[in-house]
């Protein structure tokens, strides 16, 4: 009777998942161009309520994604970012009237949905990813993360960053730029997260020290290097995401372990059963497409790594950060 209470009770912890690129055309169905299965969007949505999020942030990862996870969040009641990935940044190069242009372009986007329902809640995605160069260059990619800073400053809005492989640049420009200290608030900035983590321990440290927070999902818990990692973020500074549809959590992942001792109830909420995209069936997830709905597994492995709280505790925490740091006061 006491262990069917404590599940229940697990059941209910609740979510906003930071990180979710709903804008992605694989919710409904297509895949680089081609359909594949019917659109199911609706459907991922119930999975996530079912699951215990209650709201998301909706990733805007250039000028029209933003646009894009705007309106989501207005159709939906959730929220969005606005800003350019630094794999997209030679967007602003190629923007008609060039790079001041793109940034005014995203600076009116944030004075026009910086209120109410659906609203913008962090500049972002924005960084430095230099793994992957080849979609723009790291002097392109510096240039307009850096250019993007003062919109944060001019809004007072929270960061949503993005930080591969790049950590000495990505600081660096931070620091250059007034969010050394307590996330920049002494220069007009309001903190912000380092999303999808997967840095070493003394990058956790700067960043943490810095006064940022730190965002995980199913691609910051793939080694036992992640894990160590993930073990070492303060729980005051921690968020959860899931990135979907990336990031999946997967049987070859040093996760696994820990999902291991996932509760049946709670696996299938948060791991519905799957098919190939081929073999698509209404109702069904589709194997490798993360939903939101997995960010409770993500908030399981990351409380077996930090036994000091209950599953509830870690989950109302992270609600607590998440609704301080974006000012989501209406879910306070
Ligand atoms: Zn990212």
């Amino acid at each position: 009777m006491a262990n069917s209470l404590q599940l229940r009770a697990k059941s209910m912890a609740r979510f906003i998942d930071i990180g979710v690129n709903l804008t992605d055309p694989v919710f409904h169905g297509k895949y680089h161009g081609k359909t594949k299965h019917d659109d199911d969007f609706n459907l991922v949505l119930e999975r996530s309520r079912v699951a215990g999020v209650k709201s998301m942030i909706i990733t805007g990862g250039s000028l029209r994604e933003s646009q894009h996870a705007l309106k989501l969040a207005k159709e939906h009641g959730f929220y969005a970012t606005v800003g350019c990935h630094p794999t997209r940044s030679a967007e602003f190069d190629k923007f008609k009237g060039g790079p001041e242009a793109y940034l005014n372009a995203l600076d009116d986007i944030l004075r026009d949905n910086i209120k109410g329902n659906g609203r913008a809640v962090a500049v972002g995605e924005c960084g430095l990813d230099y793994d992957r160069t080849h979609f723009a260059a790291p002097e392109v990619q510096k240039k307009h993360f850096r250019s993007q800073l003062s919109l944060a400053k001019k809004y007072h809005l929270p960061l949503f960053l993005h930080s591969r492989a790049a950590h000495k640049d990505f600081v660096s420009i931070l620091r250059e730029e007034g969010f050394g200290v307590n996330g920049g608030k002494e220069v007009g900035g309001n903190g912000g997260v380092v999303h999808s983590f997967t840095g070493q321990l003394d990058e956790l440290a700067e960043l943490m020290s810095m006064g940022f927070h730190i965002s995980v999902n199913g691609c910051s818990l793939k080694t036992a290097d992640n894990l160590t990692c993930a073990q070492a973020i303060h729980l005051d500074l921690l968020m959860l995401e899931t990135d979907a549809p990336w990031c999946s959590m997967t049987g070859a992942h040093a996760s696994k372990t820990h999902l291991n001792a996932l509760p049946t109830l709670l696996n299938n909420l948060f791991f519905p059963g799957s098919v190939k995209p081929e073999k698509f069936v209404l109702g069904k997830a589709v194997k490798g497409r993360n939903e939101p709905c997995s960010i409770g597994g993500v908030a399981w492995v990351i409380q077996q790594l930090h036994p000091e709280v209950t599953y509830e505790e870690l989950a109302e925490k992270v609600w607590k950060n998440t609704v301080t740091v974006f000012g989501l006061d209406e879910l306070s």
